[in-house]
């Protein structure tokens, strides 16, 4: 029996990375599926992949006023979503002593700031008892030097999941949080690293796992099943937090 049968999911961030493998893997389990991102070739690449009559919709999650209509494109396709996993980030890592202005604000409008509207602007489109699952960090409970404003904007999600949670009970709407450590996506790279400097990083940061490698994507989508299936109906503005043991270390 597949595990999302006959439910709609909305991925933001669906066209790479944890994102598609989260996508491929609901629509391997039955869901219809929408992902939004911010370039369409790379969003029609990836609903190839995903396939199950997936659609790719533009949307830039800095841009509030234009978030809801991505999601009334998604329902008007396939129904009232059950399932949305707001999960489009950036990395800029930065020593404090030189973090731009302008670094840290696209920072916080994309990772905290589109996350709160991301769900917001959801609200009206979502069913009741629908499973809002919210990408955070495991840096975002850890004090690692040269992530900060990064690494805070990943703990304020964690409070947004306990809040929303409280305050969508009526509708019996939960948000959790899933927390991956290090894994080995595009996010890695766009910030213009060469590959040496991807090479020290994935070493460095291997080293910083209990486990000694960065996670996979896949093993990541792993968990987005299980909170957005009924296996987790018990778990309410929690957090599942796989890191290969990084946060023990
Ligand atoms: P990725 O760069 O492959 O994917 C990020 C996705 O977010 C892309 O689809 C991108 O188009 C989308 N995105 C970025 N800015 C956007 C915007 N303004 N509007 C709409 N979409 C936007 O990286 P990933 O590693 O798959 O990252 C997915 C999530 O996982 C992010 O929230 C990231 O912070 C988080 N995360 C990643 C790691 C890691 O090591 N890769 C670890 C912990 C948490």
């Amino acid at each position: 029996m597949k595990k999302l049968a006959n439910k709609v999911a909305v991925v933001t961030g669906g066209n790479s990375g944890i994102g598609l493998a989260t996508a491929i893997l609901f629509a391997e389990q039955g869901a219809k599926v929408a992902i939004t991102g911010r370039n369409q070739q790379s969003l029609d690449t990836a609903t190839i992949e995903i396939g199950n009559d997936s659609i790719g919709i533009r949307s830039d999650v800095s841009i509030i006023a234009n978030i809801g209509s991505a999601y009334q494109t998604a329902a008007e396709k396939f129904g009232k979503i059950d399932i949305l996993v707001v999960n489009a980030g950036i990395y800029i890592p930065g020593p404090l002593a030189d973090y731009s202005e302008e670094q840290f604000d696209k920072t916080s409008d994309i990772n905290f700031k589109g996350v709160f509207f991301s769900i917001q602007r959801a609200l009206p489109y979502l069913n009741d008892g629908a499973s809002v699952i919210v990408t955070s960090s495991s840096l975002g409970t850890m004090g690692i030097a040269g992530v900060s404003a990064y690494s805070a904007t990943k703990a304020a999600v964690i409070s947004l999941a306990k809040s929303f949670s409280s305050e969508l009970a009526d509708r019996a709407i939960r948000v959790n949080i899933l927390s991956p450590g290090p894994v080995e996506t595009p996010i890695m790279t766009r910030d213009g690293a060469t590959p040496e400097q991807f090479e020290q990083a994935k070493n460095y940061l291997s080293a910083k796992t209990v486990a000694g490698r960065l996670g996979t994507s896949e093993e990541i989508a792993e968990g987005f099943l299980y909170l957005a299936s009924d296996d987790s109906k018990y778990m309410i503005g929690g957090e599942l937090l796989l890191d290969g043991g990084m946060r023990i270390k």
